[in-house]
């Protein structure tokens, strides 16, 4: 296992090189070791000597794409997980980025992280979009059910569990910061011009912010787990995010992140809609 990441970084290296060598990229977006912890954290490398810094390994479990909007208008090449080219996919959907703009360091065959629950429900495992792949594709598809654990609950019950789980949350928003479909100029938990949301923590504030912030990821999240990798109170917020992309799949036939010239869910309308609810 330790020489499969050797030689996926050791390639992601050669190639990240050419590019900035070339000119081609401005920067690359990737993995490497911080300087003070030695833990895996994204980087920018800028200079095609600083290109050994690029690491991939089991840790990998930020999602990068999101760093993309930082860079609208320069082209810049980014080391890209198979949930990570999906995430670029909704972007990319949703007219956030331009093609043009970003140069995709694709890994194929991706065996999962060590400490994300998400990669165990992960179906996509080769890059969606892709410029340059690193390693041989996965050839077979891998069958994979989303758990729901809301499916066999009354709405009583699921009301009952959310109030517990959410009222754990401290209202860090590192869950927020995490996941790359919160990517909103402000926040609405941010906003006081109205005011959503409260900004203490409470059982009724930190059920409104879970609750309009699952509203948001309808049809856009692709339950990759960065979420709740992310929270230092072990909330299990996905329990309401997967059952919204299993809505969305099995209702609309709709998974988000799969098709670039797709239109969201929430852009298009069909007179024969189900009627049936996200939250039903
Ligand atoms: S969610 Fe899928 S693509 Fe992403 S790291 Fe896990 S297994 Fe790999
Ligand atoms: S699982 Fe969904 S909500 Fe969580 S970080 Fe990924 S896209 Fe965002
Ligand atoms: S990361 Fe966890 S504790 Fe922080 S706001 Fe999100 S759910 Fe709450």
């Amino acid at each position: 296992m330790e020489s499969k990441y050797s030689e996926i970084s050791k390639n992601i290296q050669e190639e990240a090189k050419k590019l900035l060598s070339q000119g081609k990229v401005e920067r690359i977006i990737g993995f490497g070791r911080g300087v003070f912890t030695g833990e895996i954290t994204p980087i920018f490398v800028t200079e095609p000597e600083r290109a050994e810094e690029l690491l991939f390994t089991p840790e990998c479990d930020m999602m990068l794409a999101k760093y993309l909007l930082d860079y609208k208008g320069s082209k810049t090449g980014i080391v890209a997980k198979p949930c990570d080219t999906r995430a670029i996919t909704v972007y990319l959907a949703e007219e956030l980025i331009k093609r043009e703009d970003i140069f995709i360091i694709g890994i194929n065959d991706c065996e999962g992280l060590e400490e994300n629950d998400a990669c165990e429900e992960c179906g996509v495992r080769n890059p969606v979009v892709v410029d340059l792949e690193i390693g041989q594709p996965r050839e077979e598809e891998i069958e994979v059910e989303i758990a729901d654990e809301l499916e066999d609950m009354s709405p009583e019950e699921r009301f009952e569990y959310f109030q517990k789980e959410f009222s754990r949350c401290i209202r860090c928003y590192a869950c927020r910061e995490a996941c790359f479909v919160c990517a909103c100029d402000e926040c609405f938990v941010d906003s006081n011009q109205p005011q959503w949301v409260g900004s203490s923590i409470g059982k009724r504030d930190n059920f409104t912010f879970h609750l309009m912030r699952a509203m948001h990821m309808a049809g856009r999240c692709i339950n990759c787990g960065a979420c709740e990798i992310a929270c230092p109170e072990g909330i299990n917020m996905r329990a309401l995010t997967k059952h919204l992309y299993r809505a969305a799949r099995d209702v609309f036939q709709f998974e988000p992140g799969l098709n670039p010239e797709e239109k969201t869910l929430f852009a298009t309308y069909r007179l024969d809609d189900s009627e049936q609810g996200f939250l039903d």
